[in-house]
């Protein structure tokens, strides 16, 4: 049977398992791609809808090269409709990796003799958080293994901990997290904290792979982690991020079941994920994969480009694991945040070490380059780049940033705000030969805004921050 979307508000049931694996399977396995099925669904994403499953179903199945390149045109596109060419950046910083599944991919997995265990105590999270804070990074994503140690109240405090850190002009404005699953009462707790996204990634979305790769722990249990996020939201976390790591299993699969992912979260919830992540496979400490699933960078690429015709409102993260070649190509048309400055390793950004030790990490990554060469290479390429917070501090998230979101919202906010939080990195951080190519962006992206009220507030808070020293300003 194929599955239609008008139905799912009958079928999804809050904290009810939604993936059917025969269901996606048929999908694929039954879809057309032809030229005009496929130019049709471009066509229907680029008017901003969303698309059903069968709809990216047909994108998933096209092999055409010439339809494979109006496939990414049409993303780049409506990446630059929707989102226009700012670009959010983040650091992950590890809080702890004692972890007690055994999950074949990760470096982390408790088996894994040859890694050290750490866990940050408050001094050296403080030591952490201030080598981020000079840096100029405003956005962090705590990432903590699955062990008891890290439970809702040690995740909580670290949360509030990290908010505490001023070095200087730094702060840190938005603590994410990406953390094993909690029951309702602890994400209640974490929510208190103050987080932003709470992230947690199924994997595979497979149930027979899923099983396969997880081997021991409360990780193997397939449908607590994938019914987790209904349980942030019970909780009242409307801000959530999803994602599958590419490489275990089918990536169509994958791809359909994000999407259906996201369509138990509208149903359910009237709101989608703020953010859908795909971290491709990489290599690690004792890695015990097989390559059957391995995703080639062609592959790759397309997919990124069909989440972004999918889900037109959904956040697009891209992490260092992939190069800078990899990087620079799908954030042309796809991506809305990439990591900057990245050091994976346990206290490593005070520790400054680039070199990086497989044993040390939970996987390599392949984007070492610091937080200002990617901001200059950002700037160069005419991204904007920006560290905003506001939408999250003025309450502007789950059913309430969709709302704002559709008509056009991110242009009209995000755009001027990211221009201010990209000049007070220019005033407070940048060295000089990034500060002028920064300011001779800014300039450009000014005449582009045009002229109105809004255009001239902006240009005041400009004045301010530049002559007056203020800082962290926003709309
Ligand atoms: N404790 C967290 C959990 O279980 O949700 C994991 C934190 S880890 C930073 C976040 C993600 O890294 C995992 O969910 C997984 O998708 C990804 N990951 C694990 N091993 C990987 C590998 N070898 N290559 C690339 N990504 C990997």
């Amino acid at each position: 049977m194929i599955y239609n979307p008008e139905q799912y508000s009958i079928k999804d049931e809050s904290m009810k398992p939604f993936i059917d694996a025969e269901e996606i399977w048929n999908y694929i396995n039954s879809v057309k791609s032809t030229k005009e099925r496929v130019r049709a669904v471009i066509k229907k994403a680029l008017n901003k809808n969303r698309l059903s499953l069968e709809e990216t179903a047909v994108l998933v199945n096209t092999t055409s090269p010439e339809l494979i390149e109006e496939i990414k045109q049409g993303a780049k596109t409506l990446k630059e409709k929707v989102y226009g060419n700012r670009i959010v950046l983040f650091a992950p910083l590890y809080v702890g990796n004692l972890c007690a599944n055994n999950c074949e991919y990760c470096g982390y997995k408790a088996s894994n003799k040859a890694v050290k265990r750490i866990t940050l105590n408050n001094t050296d999270l403080v030591k952490e958080v201030e080598a981020l804070q000079d840096a100029g990074h405003k956005r962090l994503i705590l990432v903590y293994g699955e062990h008891k140690k890290y439970d809702a109240d040690f995740i909580s405090n670290s949360v509030k901990e990290v908010y505490k850190v001023k070095k200087g002009n730094g702060e840190i404005r938005r603590v994410n997290i990406n953390a094993a699953p909690l029951d309702i009462k602890g994400f209640e707790t974490v929510k208190n904290s103050g987080i932003g996204t709470y992230q947690v990634f199924q994997e595979t979305y497979h149930p027979e792979t899923y099983k396969k790769v997880h081997l021991s722990g409360k990780k193997r249990d397939y449908d607590w982690r994938l019914t987790a996020l209904d349980r942030a939201q019970e909780a009242g976390i409307d801000d959530v991020g999803i994602g599958a790591l590419f490489g275990l299993y089918d990536w169509r699969f994958e791809v359909l079941s994000i999407l259906r992912h996201v369509n138990h979260f509208e149903a359910v919830y009237k709101v989608g994920p703020h953010t859908i992540s795909f971290p491709r496979l990489q290599n690690a400490s004792n890695l015990n994969i097989d390559n059957t699933y391995k995703v080639s960078d062609e592959d790759f690429t397309k997919l990124v480009a069909i989440f972004r015709l999918a889900v037109p409102y959904t956040g697009l993260i891209l992490t260092a694991r992939e190069s800078q070649k990899i990087r620079d190509e799908i954030m042309e048309f796809g991506v809305s945040q990439i990591d900057g400055g990245t050091n994976i390793e346990m206290k490593g950004y005070s520790k400054n070490e680039t070199e990086q030790d497989i044993d040390k990490e939970q996987f390599v990554i392949n984007d070492d380059r610091s937080l200002n060469e990617i901001m200059n290479e950002l700037i160069e390429n005419k991204y904007i780049p920006s560290f905003c917070t506001a939408c999250y501090r003025l309450g502007r998230t789950g059913e309430h940033f969709m709302e704002f979101s559709v008509p056009g919202f991110i242009k009209r906010f995000c755009t001027p705000n990211a221009i201010l939080t990209l000049a007070e990195y220019l005033e407070y951080y940048a060295p000089a030969k990034t500060k002028e190519a920064g300011y001779k962006l800014i300039e450009k992206e000014l005449e582009k805004l045009g002229n109105d009220k809004r255009v001239e507030k902006l240009k005041e808070k400009l004045i301010a921050l530049k002559e007056k020293g203020k800082r962290d300003l926003y709309f």
